[in-house]
């Protein structure tokens, strides 16, 4: 069935919107802003359709990446620190009748899973990267899976994205790939040039897309990022120094036939995942 075309209110230029509201970009909040309304349009189409789907968006700022998920169709509601963003972010929730709520705050302290009544819901963000990284770990960690997040859309700087995506025996595999790829499946949908961003950072940026996977029977997540933290933590020794410390750790690798003078960076994410299992209590 082909649904028919949802209604497309005129918006102003977001360089307008940023002019009339003063928001000229604030370094302390790490506001990089998207004015590119076919490449916001892009990264909104990244989780698929959005139709009367429930969206979490992180840092809408003035609210380009927010006119696209709109336009898309989603509920979005939108979580902003920025006081200065919220008169904008009202005009549009009156260009889009409904589909729009925004919360001031900080993102951190707002727990994703208290949102759309226990629905689930896609998260999309272009978020300051600390701020990105710290949120992304905590969407990745909790103990109960499948989570209720379908797909995170997220903008890392690409050394991160890279670090996220990263393949056993590469520079960038460790801790963070572990995490996003033992029941997920994170890829690296679009990379994203500096100079699209104004004020545009000294990095180049990627967009990461993750969806959830099956999750291994019997591994206790928080155990699984003690093994890491201990094998990546010296990273460039042998497991048999840098596990040492993990009670029991050795002998499951005795058990699983895992050579202990391998180091953290050679060993798969199934490997680190087999360990987990060993040590976590039944
Ligand atoms: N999404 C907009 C865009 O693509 O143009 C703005 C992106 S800008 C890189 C990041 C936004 O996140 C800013 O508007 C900033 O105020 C907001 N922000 C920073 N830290 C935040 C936090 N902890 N919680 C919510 N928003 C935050």
């Amino acid at each position: 069935m082909t649904l028919p075309p949802l209604p497309q209110p005129y918006l102003p230029p977001l360089r307008e919107v940023i002019n009339a509201h003063g928001l000229f970009a604030t370094k302390a909040l790490g506001q990089n802003f998207l004015f590119d309304e076919q490449l916001l349009a892009r990264i909104a189409a990244i989780p698929g359709a959005l139709r009367g789907q429930n969206v979490l968006e992180v840092g809408p700022g003035p609210g380009g990446l927010t006119r696209a998920l709109l336009r898309a169709g989603a509920n979005v509601t939108a979580i902003e620190m920025d006081p200065r963003c919220m008169a904008p972010l009202a005009e549009l929730a009156d260009a889009f009748p409904g589909q729009l709520t925004v919360i001031q705050g900080d993102a951190l302290k707002i727990p994703a899973d208290s949102l759309f009544a226990g629905e689930p819901y896609a998260i999309l963000a272009n978020l300051p990267y600390n701020v990105g990284t710290m949120l992304f770990t905590n969407w990745l960690s909790g103990e109960s899976w499948p989570p209720r997040w379908t797909s995170l859309t997220l903008m890392f700087q690409q050394e991160v994205a890279e670090r996220i995506v990263a393949g056993t025996d590469t520079d960038g595999y460790g801790r963070l790939a572990v995490l996003a790829q033992w029941r997920a499946t994170p890829k690296i949908a679009m990379r994203v040039h500096r100079s699209a961003f104004t004020p545009p950072p000294k990095v180049m940026s990627a967009m990461v897309h993750v969806t959830p996977a099956a999750m291994p029977e019997g591994v206790s997540a928080r155990m699984l990022e003690r093994v890491t933290e201990a094998a990546f933590g010296q990273r460039r020794k042998m497991l048999r120094q840098s596990l040492k410390g993990l009670p029991g750790a050795l002998a499951a690798l005795e058990t699983l036939g895992i050579d202990a003078a391998r180091r953290a960076e050679t060993l798969s994410v199934a490997e680190f995942v087999a360990i987990a299992q060993v040590l976590t209590p039944a």
